[in-house]
């Protein structure tokens, strides 16, 4: 899938304010709108790369933060970079690891050129700058870099917010000054501004003024509210060029992904998939059920009977129910490969709808289904002949 054009994104239809596009990378193309499962330490948890190959994903994210700590960038570059180690020659984009930095390592200190923190792993004090941050991400092979920022904490006061998305604009040029290039790999600048408007708008103009390969939106989904992350994207997105892609970093929830494209974003991640697989949590066209709650039981009805996922064409809710009540280690891997597999088929549903011009209409839909909830519960054949707990 190796080649050695350029980095591109091509827009090939529109829809209201939603894109359908490409982008090619050095790893080869993947179609948006996209979303990308996250594969934290060099793996998505509980699946093989053939497995996440299967669901229809294109591109997937690695975290810096967790593989410059272990096994380190330096090892996984001596490995043959990150596609190599993990057994994904597709494209590839990594985080600046600045936000798990904020979110996970302790005793951190934050000054001008950057941030000195003490890892989680081992207490091991560590220093990550911009410039570091695209050296690991180098080292790691990623196809789409990401600048290095500090993620506003929310809520903030609009001083706070000022001062921090100010830090970043300076590291984001920092970043664009020592990001070394390579054909089809792109570094991508991260709006910042916490919900303030002429914040985003200042960052905005920053960035583009730099120039990037590609735009993201971050610090939204930190708690500000479905309707709070809508307005910025509407305040935002028109903001960045038409012909570069945009990330909406960290999100999310299906109707969170559904609005964002509706609003111009054209790529998504989100651990939501992966971990609530590993906890039970289902995703279905009808909303979300914990596959552990009793009625689940006896169901031989399959988790999605729309779904053509292993765990949706082999199995039923009672068996799923089964390995989750028992412990198995088989049920966060199903969960997890049926909810990836919900995620890219929204995300194909998305990309279709946009190309044959009936976005408002598929999207009526989609919430439709989604307000009628879970398919009705079925009466226990065995209860009250002595099977039952
Ligand atoms: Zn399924």
């Amino acid at each position: 899938m190796s080649g050695s054009g350029a980095f591109a994104f091509e827009l090939l239809a529109t829809d209201g304010g939603a894109r359908r596009g490409r982008v090619r990378t050095a790893h080869g193309i993947f179609e948006t709108p996209a979303f990308m499962p996250v594969g934290t330490a060099g793996t998505v948890k509980a699946m093989t790369a053939d497995a996440v190959r299967a669901t229809g994903a294109e591109i997937i994210l690695g975290n810096t933060y967790h593989l410059m700590l272990r096994p380190t960038a330096e090892r996984v570059a001596q490995l043959g970079g990150l596609h190599t180690f993990m057994d994904w020659p597709g494209p590839i984009l990594t985080d600046s690891g600045g936000f798990q930095v904020m979110s996970l390592s302790e005793l951190r200190t934050l000054d001008e050129d950057g941030v000195t923190f003490r890892s989680h792993l081992d207490g091991l004090q560590i220093r990550l700058t911009p410039e570091r941050s695209m050296e690991i991400q180098d080292l790691l092979d990623a196809d789409i870099t990401m600048a290095f920022d500090e993620c506003t904490p929310f809520p903030a006061t609009q001083e706070a917010a000022a001062q921090s998305m100010r830090l970043s604009m300076r590291w984001a040029a920092r970043c664009r000054e020592s990001f070394r290039a390579r054909p089809g790999h792109g570094l991508f600048g991260i709006v910042q501004g916490g919900v303030f408007d002429d914040l985003r708008a200042e960052s905005a103009a920053v960035l583009t003024g730099i120039g990037f390969d590609g735009y993201a939106v971050g610090g939204l989904a930190v708690g500000e509210g479905q309707d709070e992350m809508f307005r910025v994207l509407d305040v935002t997105v028109p903001l960045l060029p038409q012909d570069r892609p945009r990330y909406l970093m960290g999100v999310g929830r299906p109707l969170d992904i559904v609005g964002a494209v509706q609003r111009g974003i054209d790529m998504f991640d989100c651990v939501m998939p992966t971990r609530s697989g590993r906890t039970g949590q289902g995703f279905t066209r009808h909303g979300v059920l914990n596959i552990r709650n009793a009625r689940h039981a006896h169901d031989a009805r399959p988790l999605d009977a729309d779904c053509d996922c292993p765990a949706c064409r082999k199995h039923s809710r009672g068996y799923l129910h089964h390995l989750f009540r028992a412990n198995e280690m088989l049920g966060p891997m199903l969960l997890t490969w049926h909810n990836l597999r919900y995620y890219q088929d929204l995300m194909a549903g998305l990309r279709a709808a946009i190309a044959a011009g009936g976005l408002e209409d598929h999207v009526a839909a989609l919430e439709a289904a989604m307000a009628e909830g879970d398919i009705p519960q079925v009466p226990d054949p065995l209860s009250g002949k002595g099977s039952g707990p």
